[in-house]
């Protein structure tokens, strides 16, 4: 994939069909795979805080989640396809999940989120077998990870807003040979 730089972030250039075809493959090959899903505040942050930016350009991926980021590449003069948003390819692996039994653990969001997080998921994407749940306000960080090694999962996707959210994934995503995706305010989105 060709990369776009903005202010010390690589991007990837790409779209949402084929970002979604290239990470179910990889999860057929059970290769592991960081995805930051990057808005203009998350850009300011790393760019204040080179440890951070580090982190996230040792990502897999990092995909242009917001239409500063497309405007940004259009300034200067080198374009990205088109924005992709986390929460569009979020439910486009679910659905993908789904259809083929895949299994998937959430992190992220209030406890009463999360609950009904599960309950939607259920009956919105009935193949899709849920490997965990797991709020956002945990202190034990070795019991979460633990219980995602346990899972077994296909998808992690990790909802406790940014820098937390890809911190956690940098630490922990030795424990599966998933998907690990940072995805905001997804679980809150999705529950509405
Ligand atoms: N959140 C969490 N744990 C925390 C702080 C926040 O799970 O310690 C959750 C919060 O409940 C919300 C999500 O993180 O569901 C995203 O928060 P925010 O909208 O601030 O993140 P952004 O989308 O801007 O990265």
């Amino acid at each position: 994939m060709n990369q776009v730089s903005i202010l010390g972030i690589n991007f990837d250039d790409t779209t949402l069909d084929n970002f979604v075809r290239v990470l179910t493959k990889r999860i057929d090959n059970h290769l592991r795979t960081f995805v930051v899903t990057a808005n203009p505040e998350i850009v300011m942050y790393a760019n204040e805080h080179k440890k951070f930016a580090h982190l996230i350009n040792n990502a897999d991926y990092t995909i242009p989640d917001g239409i500063g980021i497309i405007l940004g590449a259009k300034l200067l003069a080198t374009p990205l396809s088109e924005r992709v948003a986390g929460y569009d390819v979020f439910t486009r692996m679910l659905k993908w999940g789904s259809d083929n039994q895949k299994t998937a653990f959430f992190v992220g969001a209030k406890p009463n989120v999360i609950a009904d997080l599960r309950k939607i998921v259920s009956r919105e994407y009935p193949g899709l077998i849920i490997g965990g749940t797991q709020d956002g306000y945990f202190t034990d960080e070795q019991a979460v990870a633990e219980a995602i090694r346990q899972a077994d999962p296909d998808m992690v996707f990790v909802a406790t807003g940014s820098p937390k959210q890809e911190e956690f994934i940098s630490r922990n995503i030795n424990k599966a040979e998933a998907l690990f995706m940072g995805i905001g305010g997804s679980f809150d989105v999705l529950t509405g």
